[in-house]
């Protein structure tokens, strides 16, 4: 390993012992680019890989709220504005019980690189709570969106760091975060928040933008490798709003979805997926997958106990995980081989452990990684932010067409970093290189900061 790199892990790894995914991320990143560094000793004079690592700045704080039964409960709110260096701080809320610095760290870092791949300016930022929304009532959800904002309002703003949703935090959550940003502040900042609902300065798909983003990327890496998505079976874990439309654009180009989950477990349903039926479910009734079988009773369910995930034992072409960081294991990667799987799409964030994705890369399975193929939802974020400065609205074909536009092109950047690279079709690696080389220039162009 070049030793420059070596370095600067081992140091990571000193100062950041207890954080695992975090650790993980940079790595994944740090040993991809090990050509560029190469041909650049002068980066460890100026410490760019070190100033790249390093978040901005990490804010956390407490949101305390009371529930229905008049209990005051505590949490722990965080913001990490990773960098600034090609835009506004950008990127997701996520409310989930699991969230700790680690994990919004490890997010906040992959959004610099992805973001950049979008060739739009936003920086790259993440932040959430340890709140889990699931089985709380409106009331509830309201009362704790707005004590996390009246927190998180003084380090946000259209040209300082603009959060959008993630894992918990949908439509509905951004609703109630907007209004208690626009009540503190007493400002229409339109720019402040995207997600929004289309009623207050929402973009016209940008709920569908990460789930058919994703698809469109699938569909481009597929036709460089002489295939399509016609015809083929497609698996796709989790059920929120990634994977929701990541199924309807796979149906749309003809795939058949025979599997989705929740964290409970996987429905298999060798017709097809009802969506109509997952999205009555999901999200209106805010239910659990398992009760599709009440309206299609021939169809199969499993239940997660723990460990791997079912639905990696499902034969499948095209796998999508859709739902966490971490979810193909090496074990599920095996399987899924044996099985004959030809391509992975990542729609969730880091969704395959390391070992995972060198199994896959091994056995030529074609990974589409998540900064790239995923990048979709914060592409049209950045649409929705210069529709609400312009105070327009675009039609939802042409925010569509835009959102394929920069799928194909951020397809073709990373094309082109492999060819370059010789990287074959490790477009992980390709990916992390071509916004390296956006944000290393950016860098020495700035200045020591
Ligand atoms: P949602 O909250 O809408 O849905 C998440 C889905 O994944 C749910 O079905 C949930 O099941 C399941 N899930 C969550 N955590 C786990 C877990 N630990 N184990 C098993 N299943 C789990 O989130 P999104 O669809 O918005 O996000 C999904 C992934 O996509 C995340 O990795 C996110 O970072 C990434 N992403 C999202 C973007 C967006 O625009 N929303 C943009 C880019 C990436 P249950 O309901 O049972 O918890």
């Amino acid at each position: 390993m070049n030793k420059y790199i070596k370095k600067v892990l081992n140091g990571l790894k000193e100062k950041n012992i207890n954080e695992s995914e975090y650790l993980q991320a940079v790595e994944e990143v740090l040993t991809s680019i090990e050509p560029i560094i190469d041909n650049h000793p002068e980066y460890e004079r100026t410490a760019l890989l070190e100033r790249m690592i390093e978040p901005e700045r990490i804010i956390t704080f407490r949101v305390p709220y009371v529930n229905d039964n008049g209990q005051t409960i505590v949490h722990r709110g965080y913001r990490v504005q990773f960098s600034s260096l090609i835009g506004p701080y950008k990127g997701g809320l996520r409310f989930h019980p699991s969230v700790n610095q680690s994990i919004i760290k490890f997010l906040g870092f992959e959004q610099i690189f992805k973001n950049a791949l979008t060739g739009l300016p936003i920086g790259g930022a993440k932040g959430g709570s340890d709140f889990n929304p699931k089985g709380k009532s409106d009331d509830e959800i309201m009362r704790f969106c707005q004590s996390f904002m009246t927190e998180l309002q003084r380090y946000i703003g259209a040209d300082v760091d603009v959060p959008a949703g993630d894992i918990g935090v949908g439509e509905r959550e951004i609703g109630y975060l907007f209004g208690q940003y626009k009540r503190i502040k007493n400002i229409y900042e339109g720019g402040a928040l995207t997600g929004k609902g289309l009623s207050y300065g929402g973009s016209l798909v940008r709920k569908e933008a990460t789930g058919f983003g994703l698809i469109y990327f699938m569909r481009e890496m597929l036709a460089h490798n002489n295939q399509t998505l016609e015809g083929k079976t497609v698996t796709i874990s989790g059920a929120g709003n990634v994977a929701i439309y990541a199924c309807q654009k796979s149906q749309e180009y003809g795939a058949n979805v025979v599997a989705m989950g929740d964290s409970s477990g996987c429905i298999y349903d060798k017709n097809g997926i009802d969506l109509k039926l997952i999205k009555q479910i999901k999200e209106v009734q805010r239910g659990r997958i398992f009760e599709y079988l009440k309206v299609h009773p021939e169809a199969e369910y499993f239940e997660c106990k723990g460990g791997d995930s079912p639905i990696w034992n499902i034969k499948t072409d095209i796998a999508l995980p859709c739902a966490t960081q971490n979810e193909i294991t090496l074990n599920s990667a095996m399987k899924l081989v044996k099985n004959g799987v030809i391509a992975i799409g990542e729609g969730a964030n880091m969704p395959c452990t390391k070992e995972a994705t060198e199994y896959f890369l091994k056995n030529n399975v074609l990974v589409a990684p998540a900064k790239a193929a995923n990048a979709g939802g914060v592409a049209i974020s950045a649409v929705e932010m210069s529709q609400n400065s312009m105070r327009y609205y675009m039609s939802f074909e042409d925010v569509n067409t835009k959102l394929n536009d920069i799928m194909i092109n951020i397809f073709i950047t990373c094309k082109i970093a492999s060819d370059k690279y010789n990287l074959g079709h490790n477009y992980m690696a390709a990916a992390n290189i071509a916004a390296f080389e956006k944000l290393s220039c950016a860098m020495n162009a700035q200045g020591i900061v």
